[in-house]
């Protein structure tokens, strides 16, 4: 089955219908791109997926279970981890630091730096951390801090520490945003390396850039999916 399926996903605020009856399924391996104008309902559809918002009505299965209400920890444990805001970077820790807060964690905040701070050397996480950072291009900043980054080595980081608790499904939340050209075309080519081999659901105001990236996009409007297909297909559509 698909690792990832979402039926009649409704969301109310007040008055507001921020997403109405949305049907969403991707499959193992793929990459998903989702776009649309401001307003469309992309974040709340985000939040949805990632149990950060629970849906006024519908449900969302997980690897077949259904995670419908569940709380954003549970999920990142259970392999569906979202880059960006949940791994927030320790400006004063190393890059190396923050990435074994994350691959032994998987939970936010305090509790993962307590948690990173009791714990001996694990077996396996030196090797761990160094694919991790062959993968985000972060090997030569493995010993600097946090805090002397440039912000595309720390926006590069952010997508270090979602993969480094191994998820089966990430999530990444306009990963090109803010970024120069330069840095744009750097990252998505990064991000087509670690495609492979994951399945990956990105939402980004840079249509060219999921077009080059995704294999199927969904576009949203007014809260509702307007159209799904390959890049070739939404071109011809539009
Ligand atoms: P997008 O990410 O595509 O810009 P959003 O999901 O942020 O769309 O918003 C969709 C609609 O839902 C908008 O009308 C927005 O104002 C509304 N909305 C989103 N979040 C909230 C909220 N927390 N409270 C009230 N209205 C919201
Ligand atoms: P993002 O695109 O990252 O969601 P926004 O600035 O659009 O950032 O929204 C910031 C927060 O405010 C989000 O949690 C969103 O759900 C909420 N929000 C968006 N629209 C409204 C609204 N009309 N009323 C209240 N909260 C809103």
């Amino acid at each position: 089955g698909p690792i990832l399926q979402a039926r009649g996903l409704t969301r109310r605020y007040g008055g507001v219908i921020a997403n109405s009856d949305i049907d969403f399924t991707v499959d193992y391996g793929e990459m998903r791109g989702i776009i649309g104008p401001n307003g469309a309902g992309k974040s709340t559809f985000f939040k949805m997926l990632t149990c950060e918002v629970p849906p006024s009505s519908g449900k969302i299965a997980f690897e077949g279970r259904d995670i419908t209400g569940m709380n954003v920890i549970d999920v990142c444990q259970l392999g569906l981890t979202k880059s960006y805001q949940i791994n927030q970077l320790f400006e004063r820790l190393t890059v190396r630091q923050n990435l074994e807060i994350a691959a032994l964690g998987k939970v936010r905040g305090k509790f993962r730096l307590d948690l990173f701070r009791s714990l001996a050397r694990v077996p396996g996480l030196d090797e761990q951390v160094s694919h991790t950072l062959a993968l985000v291009n972060l090997t030569h900043r493995t010993d600097t801090s946090v805090s002397e980054l440039a912000y595309g080595e720390k926006r590069r980081l952010e997508i270090g520490l979602a993969l480094a608790t191994s998820p089966s499904l990430l999530l990444l939340d306009e990963p090109l945003a803010g970024m120069s050209p330069q840095e744009r075309v750097e990252t998505v080519a990064l991000l087509k390396s670690i495609a492979q081999g994951r399945t990956m659901i990105i939402i980004d105001h840079d249509m060219d850039a999921l077009f080059e990236l995704a294999e199927k996009v969904t576009v949203l409007q007014e809260g509702r999916v307007l159209v799904e297909g390959t890049p070739d297909q939404i071109k011809n559509n539009a």
